[in-house]
Formats: structure tokens, C-alpha cells, sequence
């Protein structure tokens, strides 16, 4: 374990079957058709990536990068860095996030691409805070609901580190900058 993880969440096994029941859940759902997945940067990555090379149906891969965090604190405030490269009009989405937290992102990213008229839209997130949320979101596909913790690994980072540990853990209290302990 990584000297500044207290505690791991959800080990590399449980998430590597996790994903590769999600998968499944979308090959089957989405059968004979081509779904455009939507890779929320760059806490996504990661789980976009496995979710992909578990498929069994065609599909499409953009990104789009937005930014409403520092540190460990959210914002609030959604911020589009990176716009998608590809028309949405008249394709099957899936929008593939890290985390649904405040679900403030999530809902954004429901609004933005409505106005781009695609066929269809789902939400396919790996980790999910209900005792976070701000705003109601409807997630499709859901790997684990996670309790109300800072966390890291497979993607999800703390000021760019962390996003190679293969598992979500939790960060020390001692690991996280004193700046953003205080409110
Ligand atoms: P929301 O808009 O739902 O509050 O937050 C979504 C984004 O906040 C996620 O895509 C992720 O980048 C960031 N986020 C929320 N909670 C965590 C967390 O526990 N760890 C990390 N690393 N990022 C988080």
C-alpha cells in the first residue's frame, strides 16, 4: 500500500469485476447498436479504458475535460477546458465519469449535451457519494457507492498524484496540505 493511504476502499480485484459486470450490463443493453462514450477528464480514464476492452458492442470514444476542483474542495463552479471533438447529434451517449459528488458536474454535462441532440444520454460513473449530493442526477450505471471521503487511485487524483494506484483508497489526514484542511 502507498505510504499515504490510510485505508483501502474498494481493492484492484472487486473493481476489476465490477467493471467487467458493467460492461457487460452495457453490451447487453446497448446490443447491435453504437454507443459514444463520453470520458469525463481526467479522473475517467482509468475506468473508461476497462469498461472499454470488457465491450462486446462497436463503439466511440471523446472527451471532454472540465474543472471545478482544487485540491480536495469542489468549486462549484463547472468549467468546460476541453470541448468534445466529435457531433453528438443523433448518437447513443454514455457519459463516463470518476465520481458523482455534488452531482453539480454531472448535471452540467445533462444540459450541455441536451442542447446537442443526441438519440440518448446515461450516466456510467465508478464511485458514487450519495451523502455528497447537491442536485438529483439519474446514474445508470453505478460500480459502488462510496461514504463521504476524500479518495484516490484507479484515475481519481489529489493535485495530479495518485491516479496510478491500482485501488480507491482514502489519503492521511497528513498527506493532504494544511491550506485545505481549514475552511
Ligand atoms: P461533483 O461535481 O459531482 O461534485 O464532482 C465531480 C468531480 O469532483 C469528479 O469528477 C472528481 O473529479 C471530483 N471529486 C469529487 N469527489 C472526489 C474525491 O473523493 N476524490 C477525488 N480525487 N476527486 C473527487
Amino acid at each position: 500500500m502507498h505510504r499515504n493511504i490510510e485505508e483501502i476502499l474498494i481493492t484492484e480485484e472487486e473493481i476489476r469485476k465490477r467493471v467487467r459486470e458493467l460492461s457487460q450490463r452495457i453490451s447487453k443493453d446497448y446490443k447491435d447498436r453504437c454507443v459514444t462514450f463520453i470520458g469525463v477528464l481526467k479522473g475517467s480514464f482509468v475506468f473508461l479504458s476497462d469498461i472499454l476492452k470488457n465491450l462486446t458492442i462497436d463503439c466511440n470514444v471523446d472527451f471532454i475535460g472540465l474543472s471545478s476542483y482544487e485540491g480536495t474542495k469542489s468549486t462549484g463552479i463547472v468549467r468546460t477546458v476541453l470541448d468534445l471533438k466529435e457531433n453528438i447529434q443523433d448518437k447513443d451517449v454514455i457519459i463516463v465519469e470518476d465520481i458523482v459528488d455534488s452531482g453539480l458536474t454531472a448535471n452540467y454535462l445533462i444540459h450541455n449535451f441536451r442542447t446537442r441532440r443526441p438519440k440518448s444520454i446515461r450516466i456510467c460513473t465508478l464511485l458514487d457519494k450519495p451523502a455528497a449530493r447537491k442536485i438529483y442526477v439519474p446514474v445508470k450505471y453505478k460500480g459502488f457507492s462510496i461514504p463521504n471521503k476524500f479518495v484516490v487511485g484507479y484515475g481519481l487524483d489529489y493535485n495530479e498524484n495518485y491516479r496510478n494506484l491500482p485501488y480507491i483508497g482514502v489519503l492521511k489526514k497528513s498527506a493532504i496540505k494544511k491550506e485545505d484542511l481549514c475552511q
